[in-house]
């Protein structure tokens, strides 16, 4: 991508109001009225084709009469003007469109919306909007939008796809005390997407978070591309459970996937920090953009009361962050800093005497040590204690430590004295919050940013030993058979290229021959009815297993055949087949979508009732590498059964997590083709045992 086009646009040079208006009340008016009254000091060129001047200034009747450059043009004419102003623009050599007009897709018109692209990328231009606020950058005291304000100055920068909401946020950074450089309204996404603005603030010098709104993304792949790559925290609430790739969906993961599970899964896949609400977003994007990542699980947790030390401890738990008690050695010093009624494991308790100095020599000491990952430090506003005192004892403690790298957060609990000691705190660069469970779950958001690079750093390695050819040989002739459902043993032709073990299985087209096949393969087998029209087989009275002679063989040859006839007369019935009878083990799905927003997916879950009922299942963007796949595992409610719940022997994770991994190997590699799949079941014994595809389904594309 090029970011220095990006540049112009978000951080101009020079600015053309197009639709620059005098009269107060319209947004031409408040545009160019904001870039005056926050200090914008670059050219503003108002476009008005009526007035000769505008709030004083010269008015052009076209971008083309301007002298100078420009670099970004606010656009705020009526949407039919607008791909003709697009491309005087583009001939005038403007480097991006801020369309702050509405009247496009979100209206149905996304013909209009296109026109106006595809003329700004014949000039390599880019187009913000149409749809949005405007942009907003401290560092260039720029407020080209209709928002009241710049916001609050700190090194956050939004990005949000609803205008109101940003407005709203904008002007509530002065309240909650929340500093951003930049805000962005990305509106219909027509051009610059999440994702682009991900690797420009990635590298924007006056960014240290990202924090986004987002209600839906348009190219998911590059987002969590841009995502992963990215050094700077990305933190994001997103609302909307989605119906993506619930309309479309035939198979079972189809509708399982239709809930939102692969949004999450995809925004937790790209390391993005999850806000869980609007006040969350702030409290989690404050502490991001002002403190280090965490790169260990142990929070220390000092305070001088119990209560918030409860409730700290709960939101520790809650975030996914349990409190470790303290080791010994910190445990025999800290003591030495609290009454004997002092608790000194963790939380650390130093009790309502604390004062100044026992804060100062707890939060030096503790900060100091290598057990520490991250320090929590939560006071109570006391009668014998001053905050603002507190609070320079903590910032003291913290810089005589000589440690950088390590997170703190600060919670006062307090009246009007410990807001001011909060505000001064923040000043100091560091995060103070009014409850202690906030400042717990900041100090756990700081931990998820390290996490999610620790998982970036373990991509997913191709396995080398597959055979695409293969898999697409077979593809490509049930193909020219005219299918859209690969049988069961084409299908398993597929897995196997890939490396999955199925159970072995042949097609008999007579009596004679399905007794030749059981002869060689063995008994006891399987025998199921292999046909392109029949998806769920037992439902058809199509699956006999435990076949243990040639005369059960001949006999269920015909049954088979028989109720399979009778259950869907039209059916096209290729034969049966013959397979390798797998031993009893623990059954569980695996199962592939390609979602519309970030293609091939996959889901795993357990059989039966616990995928039926329960719904017990986990998503992952494609592919994923066997770490990732362990993961999935652990991630559904039945997870300890594979663990070796109540006394079972434990099930070959390993063996699993392999299959996963190669699984989503073959659904990505064949994104082309494939439109859904599943191993449903696969047959899972305990540790060192593997595990076996006992049935498998390709569903193709519409070509
Ligand atoms: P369906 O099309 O009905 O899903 P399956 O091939 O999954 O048909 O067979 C139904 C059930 O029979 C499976 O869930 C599994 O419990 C059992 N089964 C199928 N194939 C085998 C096999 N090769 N070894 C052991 N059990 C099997
Ligand atoms: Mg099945």
């Amino acid at each position: 991508m090029n970011l220095e086009v990006l540049n112009g646009m978000l951080r101009p040079k020079s600015i053309a109001v197009i639709g620059a208006s005098n009269k107060e009340g319209k947004i031409g008016y408040t545009v160019l009225k904001n870039l005056f009254a926050d200090g914008y000091s670059g050219e503003v060129y108002p476009i008005n084709p009526k007035d000769k001047e505008v709030q004083g200034l010269k008015a052009y009747s076209s971008v083309l009469d301007v002298p100078g450059e420009i670099d970004a043009a606010v656009v705020i004419v009526p949407a039919k003007f607008i791909p003709q102003v697009a491309e005087e623009c583009g001939k005038k050599g403007v480097k991006g469109l801020i369309i702050i007009a509405s009247g496009f897709s979100e209206v149905g018109r996304k013909d209009l919306e296109q026109a106006v692209v595809d003329t700004a990328h014949q000039y390599d231009m880019r187009v913000l909007g149409p749809n949005i606020v405007g942009i907003l950058s401290n560092s260039d005291n720029c407020n080209a939008s209709f928002a009241p304000c710049l916001p609050l100055p700190g090194k956050a920068a939004l990005v949000s796809q609803s205008g109101a909401l940003l407005i709203a946020m904008d002007t509530s950074t002065y309240t909650r005390r929340v500093g951003f450089d930049k805000m962005i309204s990305i509106g219909n996404m027509s051009d610059v997407n999440f994702g682009d603005l991900v690797e420009w603030l990635d590298a924007d010098e006056n960014t240290a978070c990202m924090s986004f709104y987002i209600e839906g993304l348009k190219d998911g792949r590059h987002f969590m591309r841009a995502a992963r790559e990215a050094h700077k925290p990305i933190v994001a609430l997103k609302s909307g459970v989605s119906a993506h790739g619930a309309a479309a969906a035939a198979s079972h993961t189809g509708s399982l996937a239709g809930s939102g599970k692969i949004y999450e899964a995809a925004l937790e896949q790209a390391g993005v920090i999850r806000a869980a609400d609007l006040n969350n977003l702030f409290d989690r994007t404050l502490a991001l953009s002002l403190q280090p990542p965490m790169q260990g699980d142990n929070m220390l947790i000092l305070t001088n009361g119990g209560g918030v030390g409860v409730l700290a401890t709960d939101a520790a738990e809650r975030a996914g962050l349990p409190l470790r008690f303290a080791p010994e050695d910190v445990q025999t010093e800290l003591k030495k800093h609290m009454p004997e009624f002092g608790s000194a494991r963790n939380p650390v308790d130093l009790t309502g005497m604390a004062g100044v100095e026992w804060y100062h020599d707890t939060v030096r000491y503790s900060f100091a040590h290598p057990w520490v990952d991250g320090l929590a430090v939560l006071y109570c506003e006391t009668a014998m204690t001053i905050p603002q005192e507190i609070a320079e004892s903590i910032k003291q403690a913290i810089d005589e430590s000589g440690v950088t790298g390590k997170p703190i957060t600060v919670s006062f609990v307090g009246g009007e004295q410990s807001e001011a000691a909060m505000q001064w705190l923040l000043e100091q660069g560091i995060p103070a919050y009014d409850a202690p469970d906030t400042a717990v779950n900041a100090l756990a958001a700081l931990r998820e940013f390290a996490q999610g690079r620790d998982t970036m750093a373990k991509p997913f390695v191709p396995f080398n030993d597959v055979d695409e050819e293969a898999a697409r040989a077979v593809i490509a002739e049930a193909r020219a058979d005219g299918c859209r459902n690969l049988t069961e043993i084409e299908s398993k032709a597929v897995f196997k290229a890939y490396g999955l073990p199925v159970a072995q299985t042949r097609l008999a087209t007579s009596e004679e021959e399905a007794v030749r096949l059981a002869e060689q393969i063995g008994y006891p087998l399987v025998m199921k009815i292999v046909s392109p029209d029949i998806l769920h087989k037992s439902d058809a009275g199509g699956v006999k297993v435990g076949i243990k002679n040639a005369a059960e063989v001949r006999e269920t040859y015909h049954t088979i055949l028989k109720s399979v006839r009778a259950y869907k007369p039209a059916a096209d019935l290729h034969g049966v087949a013959i397979q390798e009878m797998a031993p009893w083990g623990t059954e569980v799905i695996l199962g592939s979508v390609n979602d519309p927003t970030f293609g091939p997916a996959m889901m795993f879950g357990l059989g039966g009732i616990f995928v039926e009922i329960l719904k017990d299942v986990t998503f992952r963007v494609a592919p994923v590498s066997p770490e990732q796949g362990l993961k999935m595992l652990s991630d559904i409610k039945a997870g300890a059964i594979l663990a070796g719940a109540r006394g079972e022997a434990p099930r070959d994770r390993a063996a699993l997590a392999d299959i996963l991994s190669r699984y989503s190997q073959m659904i990505v590699a064949l994104e082309d083709e494939v439109a859904e799949s599943d191993a449903n079941p696969v047959l899972v014994y305990e540790e060192g045992q593997g595990a076996i595809v006992v049935d498998a389904r390709i569903i193709l594309k519409k070509k």
